[in-house]
């Protein structure tokens, strides 16, 4: 799950990561309040929409005076942004963060992140941060210096202040650095993160570190047990179906394809994309129905693929915990309640699969079954071609 940059400032400053004032508009007046707040003497007006690279994309302005705020904020609501991160389409900016300009003397990129290799989560900082950090990972990889974390002893002084001499941070700033990373490990530890970034933490020209940007990312799989962290959910910056899976507790990613797909296992989901593919179609969408599937939730997951890109549905199934008959029930039940207009190819295998079938068959709904996942899945691409 993501959040907003002035959500991750507000966990910042609740675990003593050193930020920045701000408050949020939705309209150009309210921006005008919220720097008036501020009791600075210039502004900067930030798009506030889950992607990166706003401020290339003209989402970050400075403005000096509240007119301009406002023109800011005038500019930024509604616009759309549009980079690498956020595909064609772009990315609608519903709000704005108003915020104090900062004197910048030098910018830093400061993360913690799961590190797949050696099991932890691992410091990745460097002295070259700012809004240029993809184009340095991608050219001067050297200048980004990565550091794991015993999960067993935690985050020492020593790795922090190690980090701190390798990225140009020095006197009395280390000491500044060492708590900032501290806290922010007490942060990603304790919310079950699997991004705490700070792109650019600054040197200000006063000497004093702060986060000017914030992002935070957490592990969906813990979000049950933060409750907090599901409130900070923005279901505008979402894809709506990806939301309505989340509440059936299906696993689901859209795609661009033309062929919905519905399985039994992530494992057997991916297997099912790459087959399709391979008979030369394009899956719109990865849905895990998962092992304990009930008719509900099938119908549920059904009525997912009910998309008007998708030109087929293919069903694909391996009874092992889930049996074939509640499957079948699930899509009989959903395929009644959205009415089919596609064609839809099922293959069942596995427990109780005979009761399965004859459910589908009884159903009369037109449906074409397969023994196997390859006739299965070049049936479902001949639908879409
Ligand atoms: P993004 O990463 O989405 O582009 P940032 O918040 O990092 O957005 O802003 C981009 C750049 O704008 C920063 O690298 C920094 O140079 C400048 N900037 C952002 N906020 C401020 C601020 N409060 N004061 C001064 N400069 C800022
Ligand atoms: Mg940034």
């Amino acid at each position: 799950m993501k959040i907003h940059e002035y959500q991750a400032k507000e966990l910042f400053a609740s675990y003593g990561v050193a930020t920045q004032e701000g408050y949020v508009a939705y309209t150009k007046e309210e921006a005008v309040e919220c720097a008036k707040k501020l009791g600075v003497e210039a502004y900067v007006v930030k798009a506030q929409a889950h992607c990166g690279g706003r401020g290339k994309a003209g989402g970050v302005k400075l403005a000096r005076t509240l007119a301009e705020v406002e023109a800011a904020a005038d500019k930024i609501i509604g616009m759309r942004l549009i980079n690498k991160q956020t595909g064609a389409e772009g990315k609608l900016v519903r709000k704005v963060l108003v915020t104090g300009a900062v004197n910048i003397k030098k910018e830093f990129y400061l993360s913690l992140a799961i590190d797949n290799e050696t099991a932890s989560i691992v410091i990745i900082a460097s002295g070259a941060g700012g809004t240029e950090i993809e184009e340095i990972a991608a050219t001067k990889p050297e200048l980004i210096i990565k550091q794991p974390v015993s999960p067993i002893n935690g985050l020492r002084d020593y790795q922090a202040r190690y980090v701190a001499a390798k990225i140009g941070i020095e006197g009395a700033n280390v000491k500044e650095f060492t708590v900032m990373l501290k806290n922010m490990y007490k942060l990603f530890v304790e919310k079950d993160c699997s991004l705490v970034e700070i792109n650019p933490l600054v040197l200000t020209d006063e000497g004093k570190l702060l986060a000017i940007d914030g992002k935070v990312n957490f592990d969906d799989n813990a979000l049950f047990r933060h409750p907090d962290i599901v409130a900070l959910r923005d279901p505008d910056e979402e894809n709506p179906k990806e939301c309505e899976a989340a509440k059936h507790d299906l696993n689901y990613v859209s795609l661009d394809g033309t062929i919905g797909c519905m399985v039994n296992g992530a494992g057997l989901a991916m297997a099912t994309m790459d087959i399709i593919h391979a008979f030369g179609g394009e899956p719109a969408n990865f849905l895990d129905v998962g092992g304990t599937a009930t008719t509900e939730r099938v119908t549920a997951a059904f009525k997912l693929l009910s998309d008007k890109n998708v030109k087929a549905i293919l069903v694909n199934i391996f009874g092992g915990i889930v049996k074939c008959d509640v499957i079948a029930e699930g899509i009989v039940i959903a395929a009644k309640e959205v009415g089919l207009s596609v064609p839809l190819v099922v293959r069942l295998d596995g427990t109780n699969v005979e009761k399965g079938k004859s459910i589908l068959k009884e159903s009369g709904l037109k449906i074409y079954a397969c023994d196997d996942l390859r006739s299965a899945a070049k049936k479902a691409v001949e639908f879409v071609h």
